[in-house]
């Protein structure tokens, strides 16, 4: 999602991107409010484009997303070097904001909710880039209780069907060849009767959109039509992130997740009955105010039972303005008994991602060449259908090109393999 905004702020002032921040005319820290340490960050960030506003008093400074929407006007009090506050619906006002202080250095904050061009700011797209995103909601209207979304993204606003269409043909005919739909319970999509599943067998349609991903799924959302889309629709990769947060139906009860650990696991088997291959990755919250030790072994148990393909996992953070924020007071679990938790779920899920991707070893897979390995340039890299990342020998020309890599590696990150000729 962040990634997403920072490509709409680029193509919103039009701008020509920059590694080196002494270069720029404008700076802009993007951020996110999830947990503390990401809301720290960006006052760390922040921190270091000081001297660069000393040194050249005309570069604009500014910061946006949830933590900008989160404090505000206070941020403008606390950081003086800071021109401008930009909430997270507010990216389309960017460009009058830049005039203006370009105008009458007036330092600006705007963060309004009440804005109607809400997906208007399309995301800047590299040239020769063949993945792109696309959202189709912003904000959310469920209200688990450690979330801080909803308070800093708004209510769910669903982007209607043609628009998503739209802009999906766009970028597939500048030769995008994988698109993944994003929003905050990105299957909760509705719109005029249609729903997520119609979405879907919709973008399915497009000519020469090979493959759709879609994320971040809400388990209560997953309908019949939902599956059924997944198993009809082709280009739907055999991949779904659907975050758990937690094996224990006390915790999953206090989060406010609305659906049991026996629910979550029958939804996974309907879609495994549905698409046979497909994997999944999860979300897990450890350390929720008042989880037991025998909540966490329900969690353990689970992450046994799913054999999830990998997960993130984070320590709880007690967010502003949360309902479990405020009963992590009286039930918070020590800090070290949370990091050991965490430790043991994270070398679980460690053996099973890389026995999984050993498993992977002499099995031909189909890659979406997205360009070249990171460490080396005469290799190249592209996900599986299931989302794996597999890097292999090869050339630039097929770039944006399909192709079948024999596996020969498992690695704990990413697969190797040669090139199918
Ligand atoms: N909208 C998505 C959903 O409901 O699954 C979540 C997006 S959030 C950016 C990604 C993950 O951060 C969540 O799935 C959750 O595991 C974690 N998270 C959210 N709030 C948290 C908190 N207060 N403390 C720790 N982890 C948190």
């Amino acid at each position: 999602m962040n990634e997403y905004d920072s490509d709409r702020i680029k193509n919103a002032i039009d701008a020509e991107p920059t590694d080196d921040p002494k270069k720029a005319d404008i700076i802009i820290v993007n951020t996110c409010a999830i947990r503390e340490k990401a809301d720290q960050k960006a006052f760390s960030s922040l921190g270091k484009y000081k001297s660069i506003k000393t040194n050249n008093p005309d570069t604009i400074v500014g910061i946006s997303g949830c933590v900008a929407q989160l404090y505000g006007n206070k941020l403008l009090k606390k950081i003086p070097h800071l021109d401008f506050v930009l909430g997270t619906r507010a990216i389309p006002k960017l460009p009058e904001i830049i005039s203006k202080i370009e105008r009458d250095k007036r330092r600006t904050v705007e963060t309004s909710y009440d804005l109607e061009e809400l997906f208007d700011v399309e995301p800047y797209h590299k040239e020769g880039r063949v993945t792109a995103f696309v959202s189709v909601q912003q904000g959310c209207n469920k209200r688990c209780s450690y979330c801080i979304v909803p308070q800093v993204r708004g209510d769910e606003v669903n982007r209607p069907l043609n628009d998503i269409l739209k802009e999906t043909t766009n970028l597939v005919n500048k030769g995008v060849r994988e698109i993944t739909f994003i929003g905050q319970t990105v299957n909760s999509w509705k719109e005029n009767g249609y729903k997520f599943g119609d979405l879907i067998r919709a973008a399915g349609d497009i000519e020469d959109l090979e493959r759709i991903r879609f994320t971040t799924s809400y388990p209560r959302d997953i309908t019949k039509r939902m599956i059924d889309a997944m198993k009809d629709v082709p280009q739907v990769c055999h991949h779904l992130h659907l975050p758990v947060q937690s094996g224990s139906n006390t915790v999953l009860s206090n989060m406010k997740r609305t659906y049991t650990r026996e629910w979550y696991v029958d939804t996974i088997l309907r879609l495994k009955d549905a698409v046979p291959d497909i994997t999944i990755s999860t979300d897990i919250i450890i350390g929720f105010p008042g989880e037991t030790h025998q909540d966490f072994e329900e969690t353990m148990s689970l992450m046994k039972e799913i054999e999830f393909e990998s997960s993130y996992s984070f320590k709880f953070s007690p967010r502003p303005g949360t309902v479990a924020a405020e009963y992590a007071e009286e039930k918070t679990v020590q800090a070290d008994i949370a990091s050991a938790r965490l430790s043991e779920l994270q070398a679980f899920q460690k053996d099973i991602t890389e026995s999984k991707n050993l498993s992977r070893v002499g099995h031909i897979e189909e890659v979406l060449v997205e360009g070249e390995s990171r460490n080396d340039p005469d290799f190249f890299s592209g996900r599986t259908d299931h989302n794996r990342i597999l890097n292999f020998k090869g050339t630039k020309d097929l770039v944006g090109k399909t192709v079948k890599v024999k596996v020969t590696e498992g690695l704990l990150n990413s697969l190797r393999g040669e090139l199918v000729v």
